[in-house]
């Protein structure tokens, strides 16, 4: 499959890793939106938060359990962060795997919700 995020996962392309289990990788953002900004996927290709079933959403779920801990690994945990998904064209998804920004480090200003 020709998907970007699966290479990362499995190591075919280089990535600034943060924090990784067996059902979830989180690394750095190539193009960073704040100081500190990471991705956060499932290990398993789901496509985008369309493609979220009673069968397969356990690992979302499981990436919520982890989010603190991640968000604490970048020490942005106590002053608190962001959590973006995009999901299709008019979310502005460009990256068909399943991700979740994780944004912080600094205020980030203008909130659209
Ligand atoms: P989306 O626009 O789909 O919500 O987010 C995709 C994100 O993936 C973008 O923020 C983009 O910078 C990031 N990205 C795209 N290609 C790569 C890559 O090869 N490595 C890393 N670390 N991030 C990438
Ligand atoms: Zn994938």
């Amino acid at each position: 499959m020709d998907c970007i995020f699966c290479k990362i996962i499995a190591g075919e392309i280089p990535s600034t890793k943060v924090y990784e289990d067996d059902l979830i990788y989180a690394f750095r953002d190539i193009n960073a939106q704040a100081p500190e900004h990471v991705l956060i996927v499932p290990k398993t290709h789901i496509a985008s938060a369309n493609e979220i079933t009673a069968e397969n959403c356990a690992v979302v779920a499981h990436i919520f359990a982890k989010i603190g801990e991640i968000a604490a690994l970048v020490g942005i945990k106590d002053d608190g962060y962001r959590i973006i998904n995009n999901c299709g064209k008019n979310g502005g998804q460009t990256v068909m795997h399943l991700h979740f920004h994780l944004l912080g480090g600094k205020d980030l200003g203008e909130k659209l919700v």
